[in-house]
């Protein structure tokens, strides 16, 4: 019998644990052992804002398989003949001798492991703010089971009244809902113009409005520039515009570095981007090492830029690639990402698959097309809610580019079948005819992510002229001369009103009505109603009767991100 292939696998949560196991299930007889650093295994690192909250109490059910098994040792070697070597770090690779050198974080033990073929998925490390004051007590991070744990800590002592979420990322906003849960007082600090980077200036808006609605504080635009403390603990942060936020804890979720420093040290490429090189196969530039997760670069499938893109599923994704690779002569491919993300900020759902608009027009597309839709998820009798959705194409070839949507509504089956389509490399006009699953308890007739296809194939051939929330506060903050005509009725002028100067004509009302429009044919009119269906109604019918300048408010009062008068 030949000699066992040794595999030896340098991390173990996401990419580690799945690229073993795989290999595995590849080949039964290979010898595979996961050295890892922390004293855990598969740890469900996407599950701590949940623990940390309080929506389920045994931090156990971050290791555990789907059967209530904690993958530990003991499992790993039982379930699936994988040693596993946990508090254990890989210090240095021998790509000569073909062995790694790890020391053991506890006892000191240095041990030498050979291998045929080695995995690095040593993930990523979280970036602290270069600021003075940073090693005060009280400051964390959360990343790890142990930063977990004190936070839940943290949580159910209850003596924490006010806390500082630095970073209005993905980590960032999970984190400020888990603490606000937790009855503490919270701050959201984002250095940048807007929270939530892979969405457009407007929906961020919609969703920082929301949370501002459930009591946490959202500062943007103004950086934290040091940490305050007395006798040694946190007592503040200050921010560069002066200001100062006393809290007793703050939270840093200001974006993660590819942990890639060992395989630099050991001679293999590291891209710009600070992840490893690795091709489509998630070889590294030495073809017995393979790389997976947040520790590599990868390639954007659209823009055909090379990403780091720290995702779970992309991990898990690319640790089953090289599992099966470290075992077949025949490889696999890993081709790439269209950073597609999700999250659950309070009672929005918020995702993005494929390119925003800034993110198109950075990438160098310039011949771009957007349009911004509000709808109901699923019929009225059916307990509809709200989804805001954001689509970007392509116009010369009508490829669709991206898609946001936040809201209380179902986000993420909206942007599964976006993300699909844009894997397909699918146009707006394969979209609008697209035959996604229907029933009242699911969504409306035409589904939201199609009927927004609709509006934006009725913008790109010319049938209707929309117009950006953010472009009519501008005109509105300049004092432009223009028509603004809200569609909807008496009623829901009364509860919700924009207040911008507008003038509500009913659309049942409009026919009867024209003469209350300007008498200038060419005067720009621009017409909403709660989600500017009936505005684009409104729009055709002025259009109709000879009015030249006639736009439609992008989303109605419903997408609205600025101040409202009621
Ligand atoms: C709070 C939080 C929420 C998240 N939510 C989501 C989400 O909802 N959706 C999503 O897609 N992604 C989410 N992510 C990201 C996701 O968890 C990561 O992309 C994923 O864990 C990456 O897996 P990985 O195996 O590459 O790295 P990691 O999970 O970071 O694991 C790397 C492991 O390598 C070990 N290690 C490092 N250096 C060495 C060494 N020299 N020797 C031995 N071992 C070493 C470390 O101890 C670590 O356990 C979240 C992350 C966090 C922290």
């Amino acid at each position: 019998m030949p000699e066992a292939r040794r595999v030896v696998v340098i991390g173990g949560s996401a990419a580690g644990p799945k690229s073993a196991a795989k290999a595995r299930r590849m080949d039964q007889h290979a010898d595979i052992t996961i050295i890892q650093k922390s004293p855990d295994l598969s740890m469900a690192s996407c599950g701590y804002p949940y623990f940390v909250g309080g929506t389920f109490d045994n931090r156990n059910q971050l290791l555990s398989t789907p059967t209530g098994v904690i993958r530990d040792p003991k499992f790993f070697m039982k379930a699936k003949g994988i040693q596993a070597i946990t508090s254990t770090e890989v210090t240095a690779i021998d790509r000569e001798k073909k062995t790694v050198t790890a020391k053991h974080l506890e006892t000191g033990e240095v041990t030498v492991h050979p291998y045929d073929k080695l995995v690095i998925t040593t993930g990523a490390t979280p970036i602290m703010p270069p600021v003075p004051g940073s090693d005060l007590k009280g400051i964390t991070t959360l990343q790890s089971m142990r930063d977990a744990d004190y936070l839940r800590k943290i949580r159910d002592e209850g003596n924490i009244k006010n806390a500082t979420v630095i970073g209005g990322g993905l980590i960032g906003v999970e984190t400020c809902e888990a603490l606000q849960l937790a009855g503490i007082k919270i701050t959201l600090v984002e250095m940048l113009p807007q929270i939530m980077m892979f969405l457009d200036w407007e929906l961020a808006k919609l969703l920082e409005n929301h949370i501002k609605a459930k009591s946490a504080d959202v500062i943007t635009n103004n950086p934290v520039v040091e940490f305050l403390g007395d006798n040694g603990k946190l007592t503040g942060v200050r921010l560069k515009n002066g200001t100062e936020l006393p809290c007793e804890l703050a939270v840093v979720a200001t974006g993660v570095r590819p942990n890639s420093a060992l395989a630099r040290e050991a001679g293999l490429e590291v891209g710009e981007t600070g992840g490893i090189v690795v091709n489509e196969y998630l070889q590294t530039s030495d073809p017995d090492i393979y790389a997976a997760g947040d520790c590599i670069e990868t390639t954007n499938l659209i823009t055909g830029r090379k990403t780091h893109a720290p995702y779970g599923d992309l991990a898990n994704l690319q640790g089953r690639v090289v599992g099966q690779n470290v075992i077949v002569d025949k490889p696999v491919k890993f081709p790439g990402t269209i950073q597609t993300g999700i999250c659950k900020v309070f009672d929005y759902n918020v995702g993005a698959t494929g390119l925003s608009e800034q993110s198109a027009r950075k990438n160098g597309y310039e011949d771009i097309v957007t349009v911004v839709t509000a709808a109901p998820d699923k019929p009225g009798f059916m307990g509809a809610k709200l989804l805001v959705m954001k689509m970007v194409a392509d116009q010369g070839s009508g490829r669709l580019l991206g898609v946001q949507c936040v809201g209380p509504g179902d986000v993420s089956k909206r942007i599964a079948a976006a993300a699909m389509a844009i894997h397909g490399k699918l146009t707006v006009a394969d979209l609008t005819v697209a035959d996604l699953p229907y029933a009242p308890p699911y969504s409306p007739a035409i589904d939201n992510l199609i009927a927004t296809a609709h509006v934006l194939e009725n913008k790109m051939t010319g049938r209707m002229k929309g117009i950006s929330s953010v472009e009519v506060k501008a005109k509105v903050d300049a004092g432009e001369d223009m028509f603004l005509l809200d569609a909807r009725g008496p009623d829901e002028y009364e509860q919700m009103r924009l207040g911008i100067g507008e003038v509500l004509i009913p659309l049942g009302a409009l026919r009867e009505r024209l003469n209350d429009l300007p008498e200038d044919k060419d005067k720009e009119i621009i017409c909403f109603c709660k989600i500017s269906l009936r505005g684009y109604e409104a729009a055709s019918l002025i259009e109709a009767n000879g009015w030249t300048n006639v736009k439609v408010l992008e989303g109605g009062v419903m997408a609205w991100p600025f101040a409202r008068e009621k």
